[in-house]
């Protein structure tokens, strides 16, 4: 199968351009191949969307939400299909691919609600017959770039706030995952949005994530990868003086306190450490832990770690999948020797795994590495791998400061049952999120998501708050006096 792009309501024609293989990393599977799209690509993709923006921002957004409530329709209706599309190119294990697809759903029926609110003020004017509010204006063509961790889930962050705002997208899906951002165009199309409204256009970033953010008429770019990358988008866009949102790495700590409960947090470690085989932006990878319940819960963790299956996703027995190909792969294991290296003892993991099932696909052993102090790289780096580092402290300030001793702030957790501690915590963290007595994951699509510092620059998805990423702040006055009005001179 040959994925071609979604432009102004149909498929392009395969052509003579370059296609790249999309792999299964459980097995190595051929699953389809992608076009690698051009420049060209984009610009119809643009030229297109800004042609229906200028109708789409006229229909009413209650009638706009009524898309979406379709396009969350027929996500439900093929949940099952799209969770197993997300499963093979992805890893993730499949309960998780539904998770991830759910939280789509949940997406779009809660943006087709922002339809009938789009909330603006009215407020009174300082002026006697004078009439003042703000409304909500959409910015016209955005351009989306989305990672391949969370195929389906973070392009409805983006794209459903977007339009229902009045706006039209191009999405560029990673390479790695274009077959959820196929079936979603299918979704779009099944669901008769206008033509024109929503693009998707494959390929590499290079290539076409440079050309939407060059584009004169892509006026938002909302950017959701590495940090490594987010700087170039940054960089790039501010030349261009684009509204750029930059969602990006993280490198999250789950804090034990000695009065934890114990078996609770390893629960939540596991979950958060190596769901997802580790490469969730909200992932684990650092636990916290106070000295004196340090080994009690080494232990615990080293006998739940046995009971973790590594396998297929599609597998409902397997709790850890593939990670995402042979470059991470090769990534992940050099932080075992840069952490071995450093002085960190290995407990257990720190190998590739390719003896029978798991030839041919790209697994890592669950890794727990103790003894490990705050500066050294393992405790610093975003490794996006089942790899989770034990570090030990005395005393609640000294958990948080180490939280907040990386470039990151994007996700972090304490477990306590002392309620002082944990609101001292929840107010010291320096993370876009907090959580208490849960893992460092679990997002709600109906609050703001992001990071401080190296995680993001100050915009949010999901939640009210991704509509500012997509509109402007429009203030009108009106005048009913029939007279000049000046203000702050004729005020009194
Ligand atoms: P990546 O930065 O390699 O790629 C992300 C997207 O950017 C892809 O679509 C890629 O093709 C595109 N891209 C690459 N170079 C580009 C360029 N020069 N110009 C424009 N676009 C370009 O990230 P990834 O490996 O796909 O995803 C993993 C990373 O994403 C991790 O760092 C993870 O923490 C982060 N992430 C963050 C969040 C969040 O909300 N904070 C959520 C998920 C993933």
């Amino acid at each position: 199968m040959k994925l071609t792009n979604f432009i102004d309501g149909n498929w392009q024609e395969v052509g003579e351009v370059d296609y790249t293989a999309v792999v299964n990393p459980a097995n190595g599977q051929h699953l389809a191949e992608v076009r690698m799209s051009t420049k060209n690509d984009v610009d119809q993709a643009v030229a297109a969307a800004v042609k229906a923006q200028k109708k789409w921002a006229l229909v009413p957004a209650p009638k706009r939400a009524d898309y979406l409530y379709e396009i969350g329709r027929l996500m439900k209706e093929k949940k099952e299909h799209l969770a197993q599309v997300l499963t093979k190119e992805m890893g993730k294990v499949i309960e998780e691919g539904r998770g991830e697809v759910q939280e789509g759903i949940d997406m779009a029926f809660y943006m087709a609600g922002e339809g009938r609110r789009l909330f603006g003020e009215t407020t009174p004017s300082e002026l006697a017959d004078k009439f003042a509010m703000s409304v909500r204006a959409p910015i016209g063509v955005v351009g989306l770039i989305t990672p391949w961790n969370f195929p389906v889930a973070i392009a409805t962050w983006k794209s459903f706030p977007a339009i229902v705002a009045g706006n039209t997208f191009i999405w560029k899906p990673a390479t790695e995952t274009p077959m959820m951002a196929y079936e979603m165009a299918k979704i779009f199309q099944e669901a008769g949005l206008p033509a024109g409204v929503a693009n998707v256009v494959f390929g590499s970033g290079s290539e076409v994530g440079t050309a939407m953010i060059e584009h004169p008429d892509v006026k938002v770019i909302s950017f959701t990868g590495s940090t490594e990358t987010g700087r170039k988008v940054a960089e790039l866009g501010g030349r261009h003086l684009k509204k750029v949102s930059l969602e990006m790495g993280g490198k999250n700590a789950v804090i034990v306190m000695d009065d934890a409960d114990l078996s609770l947090a390893v629960e939540g470690i596991l979950w958060s450490a190596f769901g997802t085989a580790g490469q969730r932006c909200t992932a684990c990878s650092r636990v916290i832990v106070h000295k004196d319940v340090k080994k009690e819960l080494e232990n615990l963790l080293l006998t739940q770690m046995e009971q973790l299956t590594i396998g297929d996703g599609l597998d409902e027995s397997v709790k850890i999948g593939p990670v995402i190909n042979k470059n991470a792969l090769e990534k992940i294991h050099s932080y075992t020797k840069i952490g071995q290296d450093e002085g960190a003892k290995l407990l257990v993991g720190g190998e590739i795994l390719e003896e029978g099932k798991l030839a041919g696909g790209n697994y890592y052993a669950p890794t727990l590495f103790t003894d490990v102090t705050p500066k050294m790289r393992i405790a610093q780096e975003e490794i996006f791998g089942p790899v989770v580092s034990l570090i030990e402290v005395g005393s609640l300030e000294e958990a948080i400061e180490v939280n907040n001793g990386v470039k990151f702030g994007l996700s972090s957790s304490i477990f306590s049952r002392d309620v002082n501690k944990i609101f001292r915590a929840q107010r010291d963290l320096d993370t876009g999120i907090v959580y208490v007595n849960a893992g460092t994951t679990g997002a709600e699509i109906h609050l703001p998501f992001g990071g401080t510092k190296g995680t993001g620059n100050g915009h949010r998805d999901s939640g009210v708050a991704a509509l500012d990423v997509y509109t402007e702040w429009k203030s009108i006055y009106v005048d009913f006096s029939g007279k000049l009005q000046r203000a702050q001179i004729d005020t009194e």
